[in-house]
């Protein structure tokens, strides 16, 4: 269940202040942080307008944020409940000012952390890579895909953040979200060039949705898993591993 807890409070001092997390899962994750357990806290807003966005009504744009004595309070409580890693998600969590001073007050309880991003801003994911744990950085297509399919232009930033992450050595993961119509071999072939030297790439199944922004991807079809395992071999030579997500008897494919 994904808490918000958002009503505006009067500021008394500075553990009042707002954080850049507007809401949390109440229940850890087990999978969104590959073998830990996990808490996944979403950052409002974001600069790209994708048709398939799961979360557009709430992420579209800035939400309230929790207070930081509540964050504090959370923690705690998850750090009883074994929770040993955090997600920070969106929305576009590189867009929040408050990022860093995000990442240092997970690192104060001694959680692993993951980043999710979709790669826009590689300044601010300079500064983030060195502090956390682990990256997951959205492909959305090839950089040719990408005003189509979310509306952003100015690719050379996607192309300067994959080159960040694969030069870091921070652990990380490049994923797609596949549209059977739209990633045909050929976009997914660029994208994969994108990413050549990746240690995982994790193929996603698009799944429809009555409330996604576009009203033709309402009407798509989800990816079959005969796609995602076609696509699971054409994608081999970008990565040491192979991920699907999201297709029945999913699994992973490591190259050899
Ligand atoms: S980048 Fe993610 S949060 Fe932003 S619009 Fe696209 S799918 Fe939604």
């Amino acid at each position: 269940m994904l808490s918000g807890e958002s009503t505006p409070r009067k500021r008394a001092d500075a553990s009042q202040e707002e954080s850049p997390v507007y809401a949390f899962l109440e229940r850890p994750s087990m999978i969104d942080y590959p073998g830990c357990l996990c808490g996944v806290f979403f950052t409002s807003g974001c600069n790209f307008s994708c048709g398939f966005c799961h979360n557009a009504a709430l992420m579209g744009r800035k939400q309230c944020g929790l207070p930081w004595s509540r964050l504090d309070e959370i923690c705690r409580k998850f750090k009883k409940e074994w929770v040993d890693a955090v997600c920070i998600t969106g929305g576009e969590p590189t867009l929040a000012p408050d990022l860093i001073k995000l990442i240092t007050f997970f690192r104060n309880f001694s959680f692993k952390i993951k980043l999710d991003s979709n790669g826009s801003r590689p300044d601010v994911l300079r500064e983030c890579l060195p502090l956390v744990d682990y990256v997951a950085m959205d492909i959305k297509a090839g950089l040719s895909g990408y005003p189509e399919l979310t509306g952003f232009t100015r690719t050379e930033t996607i192309a300067e953040s994959v080159k960040l992450i694969l030069s870091s050595g921070t652990d990380h993961e490049f994923r797609t979200t596949v549209i059977e119509p739209f990633h045909t071999d050929a976009q997914m072939i660029e994208a994969g060039e994108l990413i050549r030297g990746a240690r995982r790439y994790c193929l996603q199944a698009f799944v429809p949705q009555d409330t996604l922004p576009d009203p033709r991807l309402r009407e798509t079809r989800r990816t079959t898993p005969a796609r995602l395992r076609q696509l699971e071999q054409l994608m081999k030579p970008y990565a040491e591993k192979i991920i699907i997500r999201g297709a029945q008897g999913s699994g992973t494919a490591t190259r050899v």
